[in-house]
């Protein structure tokens, strides 16, 4: 179970500049794909062995001085409930401002361990006068500079320290956990009310120990899986549901907690950001993909010219990856309920499918010779022999090759689509390595 760390702070604090300092030191270790211009607001960070996920939630807020107080609330509200642990950021070149007392006061009453982050202390001088944020009572202030990165190492091993530990998950190997995401309104209530029913069959209900059940197992249609709860959905209503960052966050744990995720679009509506940015947090966790365009009653013209430029338009939005299934359904008259989940299931299959290496090097080996890596410099470039890793989460392949470094993207690609196309693995990402025999 992923951990989520959420920054909060009245504008102009420095969450921004903090959220990209403390994930750029992981960008140092793992290359990041480039996404969407939204993914700021959301990404991992690794230090001291352990991972989690940073959020801030600022990022969706107006930045501006005169930011309603009540926004600030929101913020503050939503990542207290769907955090493991918060970061207020404060600035201690301009002190203590009625909002910071404000903010205080709402994390002091909750239950999630907080950091006091006292941020722009760019040199000693400035640590002195951080001492005045002793007085929200939420212990000793952290100094930091998010700009010169001063004190964040410090920052880590203490947000590291104060997070729960991982608990390994206590469930049945073999089956898939499923989370249903899309925006607000998408039809997740609906779909999951088409799968299991008001009388919800309860199988078993497994407790994670730090929170509420996440799990809960299901056998509908002779088919047996976990639907991952996403507390957006059981606890609707509360909180203003229309904010974006609110259907974010907390699409986030589900996501994290999940094998295959069932996205869900409207048919009635575009594919819009707010449907870009949970896409793009299932491709950063690397997550099983069915996409389910929902809704498909209410389109008139269901002609196949329809549905091709449907499909077209939402691979084009989605890509470079596309390789993954989409549905289009009914959650309201239940059309295509149970293609939803038996999509999933294989989904969840095509993770976890091995090619032998006999195999692989049989069938990849000759495409290879025809259309070989390009020469560099006159030297040859050759892949001797393909494998796929053991157990992993997703499927994962290495090319041995003599010369690794001068395999560039576009041929890892063409790798991929090879594979792709000679064995099913709709719905998954894979990796592609290439390793020096
Ligand atoms: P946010 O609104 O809380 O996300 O704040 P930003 O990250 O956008 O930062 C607001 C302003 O404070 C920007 O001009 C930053 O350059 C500046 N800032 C952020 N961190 C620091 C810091 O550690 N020291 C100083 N001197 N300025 C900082
Ligand atoms: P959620 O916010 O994603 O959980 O969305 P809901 O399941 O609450 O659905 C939002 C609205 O869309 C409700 O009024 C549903 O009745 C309606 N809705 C959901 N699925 C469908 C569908 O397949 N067809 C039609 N016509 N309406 C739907």
């Amino acid at each position: 179970m992923g951990n989520i760390v959420a920054i909060v702070g009245r504008p102009n604090v420095g969450k921004s500049t903090l959220f990209n300092r403390l994930i750029g030191t992981r960008q140092a270790i793992v290359n990041e794909e480039a996404g969407t211009t939204r993914d700021r607001q959301y990404g991992k960070v690794e230090w001291g062995g352990r991972e989690f996920s940073l959020v801030d939630t600022g990022g969706w807020v107006v930045n501006s001085e005169d930011v309603f107080e009540e926004e600030i609330n929101k913020q503050v509200g939503i990542a207290i409930e769907e955090a493991d642990l918060i970061l207020f950021v404060v600035d201690v070149l301009n002190g203590i401002t009625d909002l910071d007392v404000e903010v205080a006061e709402i994390l002091r009453r909750c239950k999630k361990p907080v950091i006091v982050v006292s941020n722009k202390a760019d040199n000693f001088e400035m640590h002195a006068a951080a001492a005045e944020f002793y007085s929200f009572g939420l212990g000793d202030p952290y100094c930091i500079s998010a700009i010169n990165g001063s004190g964040t190492g410090d920052l880590l091993d203490k947000i590291i320290a104060s997070l729960p530990q991982d608990t390994p998950d206590v469930l049945e190997e073999d089956l898939p956990r499923l989370a249903v995401i899309g925006r607000p309104n998408a039809g997740k209530s609906s779909l999951i009310n088409a799968f299991i029913g008001e009388d919800r069959h309860i199988v078993t209900d497994i407790a994670g120990t730090t929170r509420d059940s996440i799990y809960t197992k299901y056998n509908k249609f002779g088919l047996n899986f976990y639907l991952v709860d996403t507390a957006g959905i059981r606890k609707k209503g509360k909180v203003n549901e229309d904010l974006e960052y609110y259907s974010v966050i907390r699409s986030i744990r589900a996501i994290e907690n999940s094998d295959v995720c069932i996205l869900m679009l409207d048919a009635t509506r575009g594919i819009e950001s707010q449907d870009m940015n949970i896409f793009s947090l299932v491709q950063k966790n690397k997550k099983g993909l069915v996409v389910c365009v929902n809704k498909w009653d209410l389109v008139e013209d269901k002609s196949q010219k329809v549905i091709t430029s449907y499909t077209n338009a939402i691979r084009e939005r989605l890509a470079p990856f596309t390789d993954f299934p989409i549905l289009f359904i009914s959650a309201l008259t239940k059309q295509r309920i149970l293609k939803v989940l038996e999509t999933a299931k294989e989904v969840y299959n095509n993770r976890k499918k091995r090619i032998s290496t006999a195999k692989l090097n049989e069938v990849m080996l000759p495409i290879i010779e025809n259309y070989p890596p390009p020469a560099w410099k006159g030297k040859y470039i050759k892949i001797k022999y393909i494998t796929q890793l053991p157990a992993g989460s997703i499927p994962s392949f290495v090319f041995f090759c003599n010369l690794p470094q001068w395999i560039k993207e576009p041929y890892k690609r063409f790798l991929e689509n090879k594979i792709r196309e000679n064995w099913d693995f709709t719905g998954t990402p894979i990796n592609i390595f290439i390793r020096e025999k």
